[in-house]
Formats: C-alpha cells, sequence, structure tokens
C-alpha cells in the first residue's frame, strides 16, 4: 500500500510538473508575441517630495496590454520573462519607452524638466553583458540626461555576488545614471558592502510602510533604516504610502521621498500627462 502511495504521488508530481511545463511554454510563446506586437507598455507612478508633495518624478512599472486578457500586471508575466530570459527584450523595451518619454515630458513642460524616471532592472538584465552598452545607446537615442535616469535594482539581487556587483554598478554609476536599492529590508544587506556600492538611493519595502503603523517598535525600525541610509549618503523614498498617517510618520523620520496610492496608483501615459497639465 505503501509503495502505491508513493507511486500516486510521483504520478501526481509529474502531472503537476507537465502542466507547469505546458503553461511555462505557453505564457513563453505568448510573451514572444506580445513583445513582437509591441503589447508592453510602461506606466508611470508619481514620486514626490514628502516635505511639500511636490512631484519628484516617476517610477515606470511594466504592464502587458493583452489583446484577450486586457491589461496584465508584471507579477502575472515577469517571472516567467525572467525565467525564460525574455525580460531581456522586455527591459530594454519598457526603458527606451521611460527614457523617450520623460525627454518628451521635459521638452513640453520645460517648468519639469528636474524629473526623473526611475526603471526596474531584473536579476537576469543586471547580469547581462549588453546591459552597460544598451542603457548607453538608449540614452543617446533619446536624448534623456543620464543623471534624469535611476536604475531600481532590488537588494536580494546586488547582494547575490557582492564583488561582481560592485563592478557592474561601478560601470553603470560611469554612464552617469542614478542608481537605487529596491525592496530594501527583505534581503540581506551589510552595511560595509552599502557603503561600498555606488548607491544613490534606496527604497524602503512597502511591507515597513504598511506595518509602522503596527506597533512603535516597526516605526523604530523604519527609522533606524533612513537614519542609516542618511549616514551613508543615501535619498530615501518609501514606497507603498496608502495614509496620511503613514504619510506624516516618513515625513517625521526625515524620509525624502514617497510614492504610493495615497498620492497616485500607475498612471498610463496619457493619464500620466494630463496629471502634469493640471500641476503646471
Ligand atoms: P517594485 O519595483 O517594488 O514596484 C512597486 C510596486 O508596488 C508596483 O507594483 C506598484 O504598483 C506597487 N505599489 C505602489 N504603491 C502602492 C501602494 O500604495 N499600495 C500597494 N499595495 N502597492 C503599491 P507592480 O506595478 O505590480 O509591480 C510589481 C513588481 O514587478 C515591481 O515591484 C517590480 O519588481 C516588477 N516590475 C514592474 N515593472 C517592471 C519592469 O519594467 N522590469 C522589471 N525587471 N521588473 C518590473
Ligand atoms: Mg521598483
Ligand atoms: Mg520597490
Ligand atoms: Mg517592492
Amino acid at each position: 500500500k505503501a509503495k502505491n502511495t508513493g507511486k500516486n504521488r510521483c504520478l501526481i508530481y509529474n502531472k503537476k510538473m507537465r502542466e507547469g511545463i505546458i503553461n511555462v511554454v505557453a505564457v513563453e510563446t505568448d510573451l514572444k508575441r506580445g513583445l513582437n506586437n509591441g503589447e508592453f507598455e510602461a506606466h508611470f507612478q508619481p514620486i514626490v517630495n514628502l516635505s511639500d508633495g511636490s512631484l519628484y518624478g516617476f517610477e515606470a512599472l511594466a504592464r502587458w496590454n493583452h489583446p484577450e486578457r486586457g491589461m496584465v500586471s508584471p507579477g502575472e508575466f515577469i517571472p516567467i520573462a525572467e525565467e525564460t530570459g525574455l525580460i531581456v527584450e522586455l527591459g530594454e523595451q519598457i526603458l527606451d519607452q521611460s527614457c523617450s518619454t520623460m525627454n518628451e515630458w521635459h521638452k513640453q513642460y520645460p517648468e519639469y524638466d528636474h524629473l526623473n524616471i526611475a526603471v526596474n532592472i531584473s536579476a537576469k538584465q543586471f547580469v547581462e553583458a549588453s546591459l552597460i552598452p544598451k542603457v548607453e545607446s538608449i540614452l543617446k537615442e533619446t536624448g534623456l540626461p543620464p543623471n534624469q535616469l535611476k536604475l531600481e535594482i532590488t537588494e536580494t539581487v546586488v547582494m547575490t555576488d557582492v564583488v561582481e556587483s560592485t563592478n557592474r554598478l561601478n560601470l553603470l554609476k560611469g554612464l552617469g545614471v542614478l542608481l537605487s536599492i529596491d525592496d530594501f529590508g527583505t534581503g540581506y544587506s551589510s552595511m560595509s558592502y552599502l557603503q561600498k556600492f555606488p548607491m544613490d538611493q534606496l527604497k524602503i519595502d512597502l511591507s515597513f510602510v504598511r506595518r509602522m503603523e503596527e506597533s512603535t517598535e516597526n516605526i523604530e525600525i523604519v527609522r533606524a533604516i533612513i537614519n542609516m541610509a542618511h549616514s551613508l549618503r543615501l535619498r530615501v523614498v518609501a514606497e507603498g504610502i496608502e495614509t496620511e498617517r503613514q504619510r506624516d510618520l516618513l515625513y517625521s523620520l526625515q524620509c525624502d521621498y514617497g510614492q504610493g496610492y495615497l498620492y497616485s496608483k500607475p498612471l498610463p501615459k496619457e493619464s500620466a500627462v494630463e496629471l502634469l497639465q493640471s500641476m503646471s
């Protein structure tokens, strides 16, 4: 009987595995088609100065405008794009759209020519040799000044191989772009490495922002992160701000910038333009 159960378990496992593989292959085929069809678009979420609520920049967030499924969120396609290597092409398209859109806005709204655009770089993109020349050529082609592009790389990715990461970050820094550690607090960082990385900014993960209201200890954790970042001369962005209380707390802790639904959800390009128009 025991043998039987084992065998069944094995069958179930194989069936699940097979379904998983079939699903990845199906999504991969669909992703390729979508990439060729230009179905991926950058949406833009405002990032504001916490001191006065003024606009500081935007983060570009990928959306899949799928012909049958409608607007698909990154949670559903980034992991498979990463697994299949298609993230390299996808990331390039988003980077290109982000830089050219920001440069357009600078020209159209000269009062906003200080705004910068943050773009997410995945693990596979980060280790790909083509990333550095690609960023360089996109900046050249779109005309965006390098210091108005910020690349967000997660803490987990930069901590995987700190020697190699330091080299790559220095090469990127050499292009004149800004660098940000994303999802800070969800992985393991050591102060000595943070100090060696040529970072400009640290983004506190939204899970910390959410937990702040639960206890004073959680507030103290956020205070410690902000103070540590400032002592390493990093600017601090808090992501996922949804309430005024969270905003007020973060401001009182001297957090520099904020991003979250309290201000705005990520917006399609046309709505982001309306936002700029309404403010100017
Ligand atoms: P992330 O870079 O940490 O981006 C922040 C996520 O938090 C976004 O989710 C954003 O919509 C969400 N968010 C912002 N404010 C709030 C809030 O107040 N409340 C809540 N609940 N959520 C908020 P999104 O757009 O679903 O993206 C998820 C993740 O997918 C991103 O996390 C990033 O890691 C990845 N991603 C998105 N676009 C790209 C891309 O173009 N390239 C790469 N490599 N990854 C991307
Ligand atoms: Mg990000
Ligand atoms: Mg983040
Ligand atoms: Mg995050």
